[in-house]
């Protein structure tokens, strides 16, 4: 990992052999985040996801945001969290090695009101779990939305990630307008290619003629977690592929996830190993609140008060399928 935007840049995890290979999508060398990177591996925020309109109204007043995703605003803005020099210390965790990533946003960047400090620590704990945990705190009421940006591949391979079988804890997800704006709507499952409930792979039903799938170029899409109103860490995704028989089960305090499934990499980003990242290259597995939140009142809110403290953790869980 690295302190620019305390980006994920290597994973490396065992095969059902022992083989040892690296599981993200990323750079060589810096320059690669640098250039023009869609957020690999990184923390995005200070709004993971997106906001209608690029603006947003918090106590009465009226925030205007970056739009650099046609109208709307996308994971931050222009200089989001992804593109932030955070300082990185080395930690102990209870006898685990971790780094603990520190930043602060001051006061109006990127039109967000409050002076947020943010610290997003990195844990490896036993055996294969890397454990996440956001913490912010602020100087004026704000909204926050902090996620983990990595694109999983864990074939290793060039081979893109329609053969990885998904499971997803959700009986409903936010449909979303043309602009994948969600819609307000928490539409069931049942009956969609966006039933996940049971292991499918990724690719089985995703060139079906489907209206969300068509906005999205394929899943890009919210998923409400099927969990009680409480913040404990539940499962919200387990993923195996087949072949290495690598697995990765995901679990989240968050509400969300967004199943992201790289259908936006076109080949045209030259990765590690010299490897170009084609569509569907990678599977990012976003666990967030829900998108454009601040204009959707029903949905879990992302406000944070002076005095209140933002914590939320995710963990990564690696292993094998049983031989
Ligand atoms: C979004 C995609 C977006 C991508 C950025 C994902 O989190 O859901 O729509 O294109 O990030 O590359």
């Amino acid at each position: 990992m690295i302190e620019y935007g305390a980006i994920i840049t290597s994973l490396r995890t065992p095969d059902r052999h022992g083989q040892i290979g690296d599981v993200v999508l990323g750079f060589d060398r810096l320059d690669g985040y640098l250039a023009h990177s869609p957020y690999l591996g990184a923390v995005v925020g200070r709004y993971a996801n997106r906001i209608a309109g690029g603006r947003f109204s918090l106590d009465g007043a009226t925030y205007e945001l970056a739009c650099n995703d046609g109208a709307n605003h996308l994971h931050g803005g222009r200089r989001g969290f992804d593109k932030a020099l955070w300082r990185g210390t080395v930690i102990d965790d209870d006898g685990s090695p971790g780094v603990a990533f520190s930043y602060v946003s001051e006061d109006g960047e990127e039109g967000y009101p409050g002076r947020l400090e943010v610290e997003v620590t990195y844990v490896l704990t036993s055996p294969r779990d890397l454990r996440v945990r956001y913490r912010a705190v602020t100087s004026a009421t704000t909204i926050v939305n902090l996620t983990q940006h990595t694109y999983f591949n864990l074939s290793t391979s060039a081979k893109d990630v329609l053969d990885h079988r998904l499971t997803v804890k959700a009986s409903r997800f936010t449909p979303v307008d043309a602009g994948l704006i969600p819609t307000g709507e928490l539409r069931s499952v049942e009956g969609t290619p966006f039933d996940f409930r049971s292991e499918r792979p990724i690719g089985a039903r995703i060139g079906t003629p489907d209206v969300q799938l068509a906005v999205a170029g394929g899943y890009d899409h919210n998923f409400v977690l099927d969990r009680d109103d409480d913040r404990s860490l539940v499962l919200a995704a387990r993923v195996v592929e087949p072949e290495s028989g690598r697995t990765l089960e995901v679990d989240t305090t968050q509400p969300g996830l967004q199943v992201y499934s790289g259908n936006f990499l076109d080949g045209s980003i030259v990765g590690k190993g010299e490897r170009r990242y084609g569509r569907r290259a990678g599977l990012c597995l976003e666990t967030q609140h829900f998108p454009d939140s601040p204009h959707h009142p029903a949905f879990p809110s992302v406000v944070l008060r002076v005095g209140e403290r933002y914590f939320q953790e995710t963990v990564f869980r690696f292993g094998v399928l049983d031989r």
